[in-house]
């Protein structure tokens, strides 16, 4: 048996909207770049609902692989969410649109004005099956595919949807999770193989993805609320081991705080090395140099002399 493959696994946050994510909050992106940070902040927050749903209520363990990005026939491929159950694989898209719309001839518009939807699920599902379909002849995978589509927003309205097509929404996930229960789960070695052929063809990055141009010097420094990225300052009283957020009043430990800016200096600048001085200017000397060292010395790993000291992230974002 395959080792290391968990059978439920957490989608982690992709790299470019993590990127776009710390640089809006530093500074202002211009209005493509804000476009396309929220396109991706939403579909994570649909991919991330999923996630949980099917941990907390799927009876049944298919090996899921989340956010699988793949090239078939010299095209490039993203499904939010693939189950492999004993007979079927089942590819899901995830959609996290508010609001109403109607449906005509398998495409979706908006109710009232009848503009037709930039991006549409049902040719981007029909497609998504074809490809993985040539993605699997190509690996020699035989296994049936099929499709379901998730509008999971609460705030989600389809009018005139025809009743045979796989389409849930908020008020139908009871339906979408008996029918993945009813599904036969008995997985073998071969499915095993299945999952660790996808696992080693997925691309990381799309290459149609673009991280946007960005400057040590024309960032802010500070330390970001995690809540709602306003500026964290230091505790005036005798707890002083807290931030404190000034808007939300969102409480922080220093470790906590260092460390994330750590990670977060590290996503953006890679080539930089991680020193207490480079967090300490990076955080905009909020915190001691002296306690952000010891912070550093506590959960990274250092490298080199006392005089060219740096550090190494050994966990996992
Ligand atoms: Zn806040």
């Amino acid at each position: 048996m395959v080792k290391g493959l968990k059978k439920i696994e957490n989608p982690l946050k992709p790299d470019l909207l993590a990127v776009l994510e710390h640089l809006n909050s530093r500074k202002s992106l211009p209005e493509i770049e804000t476009l396309n940070y929220e396109r991706q902040s939403q579909g994570y927050i649909g991919e991330d609902k999923i996630r949980r749903l099917l941990l907390e209520h799927l009876d049944v363990k298919p090996l899921a692989l989340f956010d699988f990005r793949f090239m078939a026939n010299n095209d490039e491929c993203q499904i939010d969410c693939l189950l492999l159950f004993q007979n079927e694989c089942v590819l899901i898209e995830v959609k996290n649109y508010s609001g109403e719309y109607v449906y005509r001839d398998a495409e979706i518009f908006f109710n009232g004005s009848m503009k037709r939807l930039y991006s549409q699920p049902f040719p981007q599902v029909a497609r998504a099956k074809v490809l993985l379909g040539d993605l699997f002849r190509l690996l020699g995978i035989r296994i049936n595919i099929s499709e379901k589509i998730v509008f999971i927003n609460d705030k989600f309205y389809l009018y005139e949807v025809p009743g045979n097509l796989p389409v849930f929404y908020n008020a139908t996930l009871d339906r979408f999770l008996r029918e993945l229960n009813d599904k036969r789960c008995d997985l073998s070695d071969y499915h095993f193989k299945i999952a660790a052929k996808l696992k080693s063809v997925r691309l990381k990055n799309s290459v149609y993805e673009r991280i946007p141009e960005y400057e040590y010097d024309t960032i802010q420094k500070g330390i970001p609320c995690v809540n709602c990225s306003n500026w964290m300052t230091k505790l005036t009283d005798k707890s002083r081991k807290h931030l404190v957020c000034a808007s939300c009043d969102k409480l922080e430990t220093i470790d906590d705080a260092i460390l994330r800016m750590v990670r977060e200096y590290n996503l953006l600048f890679k080539d930089r090395k991680i020193t207490s001085a480079a967090i300490y200017d990076w955080t905009n000397s909020i915190i001691s140099q002296k306690v952000i060292r010891n912070i550093l010395i506590k959960h990274l790993n250092p490298v080199g002399t006392t005089r060219d000291r740096h550090y190494i992230i050994l966990f996992l974002r």
